[in-house]
């Protein structure tokens, strides 16, 4: 017999660095979830927002427990997809590789480069069955364009609507020559080391996911020496606005994924083997 879950939520927020809570959330609920992959990073966090019910995750757990290379990835997205969750929008805090890239501007990635070191867990598809998800355009364009629409509102807040993120392994930064490798032979615009295997693990959900990434300062190869109070100055200021923004990405959703625009809701129609 399948027993229903006890929540339901529409909209997840995975927060990223400095997004630990989502404020604004009415009728607070907290639930410890159980998946065959173990923990998430944290209980989820169920609450309405704009007449929604949203699940709230922080990646790294309340507290900044859990660095980059050691997040369930598979935990949060199972946990999520098993309250019925069909829209993901996943914050980050990453590096610019480019100068228009401003520290405290926010980037809506539409392509990624993958070169975390594979000692992640990138897949639900171990065996018994196989599947080979498309990702030549891993994230949902109808999200995409909900997120820079609602962006467009808030003259304080700069945004790129393309970008590609490269994903490192982390926990320790680039060197120079890996950061002018990744801006000048790969050509991409941001880094940082969370996005993968999250976006992945997503389509092989089948959930609607979008990234948006927030510039906390410029890499290494642009030898622009930051102090530590100013990153922190600046990620205090990003989530100060993405506070703000995430509600009305939210207001702006409909109710069921926009099926003609984004294949994020098929996307293993034509994967199984
Ligand atoms: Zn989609």
């Amino acid at each position: 017999m399948l027993v229903e879950p006890p929540v339901k939520a529409e909209v997840a927020v995975i927060g990223g660095s400095g997004v630990y809570s989502l404020p604004g959330l009415a009728n607070v609920r907290e639930y410890k979830v159980y998946t065959p992959y173990g923990a998430p990073s944290d209980n989820i966090i169920v609450g309405e927002l704009n007449g929604r019910t949203i699940a709230f995750l922080p990646r790294h757990g309340r507290g900044h427990r859990i660095p980059p290379h050691r997040v369930n990835y598979r935990a949060n997205i199972w946990a999520l997809k098993s309250i019925g969750v069909k829209w993901v929008i996943a914050v980050s805090a990453v590096g610019s590789l480019r100068e228009d890239y401003r520290p405290g501007d926010f980037v809506v990635p539409d392509q990624f480069i993958d070169m975390t070191k594979g000692v992640r867990a990138f897949t639900f598809f171990e065996g018994g069955s196989v599947a080979h998800v498309s990702v030549a355009d891993p994230f949902c364009e109808c999200l995409r364009k909900k997120i820079l629409e609602a962006a467009g509102r808030h003259s304080d807040i700069r945004v790129h609507g393309k970008g590609t993120y490269i994903c490192i392994e982390g926990p320790r930064f680039s060197t120079r020559a890996e950061s002018r490798v990744w801006r000048d032979v790969f050509k991409a615009d941001i880094v940082g080391m969370t996005l993968v295997p999250e976006v992945n693990l997503a389509c092989e959900a089948q959930l609607c996911y979008a990234t948006i990434a927030m510039v906390t300062d410029y890499d290494v190869w642009a030898e622009k020496p930051v102090t530590a109070e100013e990153v922190v100055a600046t990620m205090r200021r990003n989530t100060e606005k993405i506070q703000k923004l995430l509600p009305d990405i939210i207001g702006l959703l409909p109710s069921e994924p926009c099926r003609e625009e984004c294949s994020c809701c098929r996307s293993l129609e034509t994967a199984l083997m």
